[in-house]
């Protein structure tokens, strides 16, 4: 393997290498995401290009710009900026998005020649994913590429869908509970000619899609959703088994297929389909899953319906912290793995039992799109004890001051390798006896401030210590985390990643520059809502997971920090507490000379769309806001020129994104 070089122009000895092993870019990034010369992180959508974690400096650099197609995620942070768009930015980066639709194309179409199988393959986009227009005009594109094809499963997603598909060809597959609305739309889409499959998950449906079918004149295809005895350990678990909300009953689908058969309808039932929960972290799971639904396939097809496709559903995960194992965050199988588990057992299954291979549909949402995108925050500031300065020297008047403040002077001057146990309580039981002491009215702010200052100098001599151990002792382990800086970030984590919040789903963190400085500072993540659950506290590691994140002191200049791996459900899933709507989203891509394009700008929410959002109508504010002014102006509590400033910042408030705009201050 090769490694990146040492960058030299640094004055600490600190390697492009040590960031990507620290950050884990090549466990995650599957080669799309590197670190550049600039110590910039870079995205490298054309895998044919050379080994993208590679930084260009290991190459002759005129070489290595034009071949190795990356996009410098600082630079184009900057570009942006310059044109007054500003973070928090997601990047949508197209031909990542492509590329991944290629990836499982080609893994799938491997899988089918090495078993030999004999028919093919077709992954459908679930709009639940995303249903953002811009995205699923991307991915729709793409799917044609593939005769891939796409679901809904509401709706208002099947009508977003039903306007997009303008041919005959691309799949459209409709699951979720319907009413006669909803079919009478599937139904009479079918008669215009779609490839269109209505999938039964409650027996009811079926009887409501005949009824329709023969009001039309209409013989639709008809899939059946099964419920499977197989589950899956996963945080999605009540997808799937006898307890999840959707599909049939083995004996309900018994009961389908005789209703089917004197309806004299059975041939239009043609696709089984299961979906027994999303990222699906172990291929054992798959394997049994898979397995279960082809022999109940292989069944109906003996019974005279007339079987087509098997849809396997989703499930197919993310390695979003890059450990290749069953974690919850972490999938312990690649691609092609996926395809060959899947191929294998059906083909398998399927020639025992003697049926025809069926084309295999996979809803392979989170997969596709998960890569795609990219979340950049500014970091607003930070705080934390490490910013005050510590006590260097003992004071004058230390006799002066309370006796617990005194021996947390001794202790802290004191405190190392062979006594910190001991003086660790110590210091502990010092702390909070200066702290009773001032509630008891002995002792100033200032001596409270100093034993604030001294316990915490003193744990930070601690967590050196401890941290050059072998096994970290028991308790110390939080040391670390109550030592951590707090960096703000310049968003909401409820709008942006509501699924680290609700599921403690983890993605992975890095800052997009300053790569080749040593990161010197711990920190946990705080976002600008006023929810004590809006922080990161838990980042991905080589080990499970860890408190903090390694981070570079603030400078005077911006610092960013990006979230990766946020291209399935996080868009959808946001929501707007405190009324942070959703961010600048902008659609980047490469052109045939691998210039940096930027192709859309999708415009945050602005303050009035948020507040319409919840009723409140912007101009009546607006005049409201006015009358107040004149008011004011007029009872000579402002001046007119500070009405018209009052005046000017509400109504560019109104108009304006819902975060902040640090570049406003200056
Ligand atoms: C959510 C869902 C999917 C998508 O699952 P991923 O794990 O994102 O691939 C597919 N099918 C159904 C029925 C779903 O509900």
């Amino acid at each position: 393997m090769r490694t990146f070089t040492q960058h030299t122009t640094q004055s600490t000895d600190w390697s492009l290498q040590q960031s990507a092993d620290l950050y884990r870019i090549p466990a995650w990034g599957k080669g799309y995401f590197g670190i550049n010369d600039l110590g910039h992180l870079t995205v490298h959508p054309k895998q044919d290009a050379p080994p993208p974690s590679l930084p260009p400096s290991s190459i002759s650099p005129s070489v290595a710009a034009p071949s190795s197609a990356a996009i410098d995620l600082k630079e184009l942070i900057d570009q942006l900026r310059s044109r007054d768009i500003h973070t928090p930015i997601l990047l949508r980066f197209t031909d990542l998005l492509r590329e991944r639709l290629a990836e499982i194309a080609s893994a799938f179409q491997t899988a089918i020649t090495e078993n030999d199988y004999q028919s093919n393959y077709c992954a459908v986009y679930p709009v639940k994913v995303n249903q953002q227009r811009h995205v699923v005009e991307e991915v729709l594109g793409f799917c044609k590429q593939h005769n891939f094809g796409i679901e809904a499963g509401s709706k208002p997603e099947l009508l977003a869908v039903l306007a997009l598909v303008t041919d005959n060809d691309t799949p459209i597959i409709c699951n979720g509970f319907k009413d006669d609305a909803f079919i009478e739309a599937v139904i009479l889409a079918s008669k215009i000619g779609r490839n269109i499959i209505p999938v039964v998950e409650k027996l009811s449906e079926l009887r409501l899609i005949i009824r329709c079918a023969k009001k039309h004149n209409v013989r639709p295809r008809i899939g059946v959703r099964v419920k499977l005895a197989t589950t899956a350990a996963s945080k999605w678990e009540d997808s799937g088994g006898m307890r999840s909300k959707f599909g049939l009953f083995i004996s309900e689908l018994l009961d389908a297929i005789e209703i089917l058969r004197s309806e004299n309808m059975l041939d239009c039932l043609q696709l089984l389909h299961s979906h027994i929960g999303s990222q699906l972290s172990d291929s054992a799971q798959i394997k049994r899953a898979v397995n279960e639904l082809a022999r109940v396939y292989c069944e109906l097809h003996k019974s005279g319906a007339s079987m087509q496709l098997l849809d396997v559903g989703g499930g197919f995960g993310v390695d979003y912290d890059g450990s290749q194992s069953t974690a919850h965050s972490s999938i312990n199988y690649t691609p092609q793995e996926y395809a060959n588990n899947i191929i294998f057992h059906i083909k398998e299954a399927c020639d025992a039992a003697q049926v025809p291979h069926p084309t295999i549909i996979s809803e392979s949402g989170r997969a596709m799109v998960a890569y795609s995108s990219v979340l950049v925050f500014d970091i607003l500031g930070w705080s934390g004890f490490k910013r005050f300065p510590l006590p260097e020297a003992t004071p004058k008047n230390l006799e002066d001051l309370i006796k617990p403040v005194q021996t947390l002077y001794e202790t802290f001057a004191e405190i190392n390798t062979d006594n910190y146990i001991e003086y660790y309580h110590d210091a502990q039981m010092n702390r909070d006896e200066a702290l009773s002491l001032f509630n008891l009215g002995y002792g100033s702010l200032q001596e409270r401030g100093l034993a604030e200052k001294l316990f915490f100098g003193i744990c930070s001599k601690v967590l050196t210590i401890v941290k050059t151990l072998p096994d970290m002792p028991e308790e110390f382990a939080n040391l670390e985390a109550m030592l951590a800086d707090t960096y703000f970030i310049n968003g909401s984590v409820f709008q942006s990643l509501p699924d680290s919040w609700a599921i403690e789903q983890m993605f992975p963190i890095a800052p997009i520059h300053r790569l080749d400085q040593e990161p010197t500072c711990r920190g946990k993540l705080v976002d600008i809502t006023c929810d004590s659950d809006g922080r990161i506290e838990k980042f991905i590691d080589a080990t499970g997971t860890k408190d903090v994140l390694e981070l570079h002191t603030l400078t005077d200049d911006p610092y960013y920090i990006a979230v990766f791996l946020v291209g399935a459900y996080q868009e959808i899933l946001g929501d707007l507490h405190n009324l942070f709507g959703d961010t600048n989203a902008v659609h980047v891509s490469l052109d045939d000379n691998n210039q940096v394009s930027i192709d859309e700008v999708v415009e945050g929410d602005t303050v009035s769309e948020v507040l319409r959002y919840v009723q409140y109508e912007p101009e009546e504010l607006r005049r409201n806001m006015r009358r107040i002014i004149e008011q004011s102006i007029k009872n000579k509590k402002l001046t007119v020129n500070e009405g018209k400033a009052l005046r000017l910042f509400y109504e560019q408030g109104l108009a304006g994104t819902t975060y902040l705009n640090p570049d406003s201050n200056t």
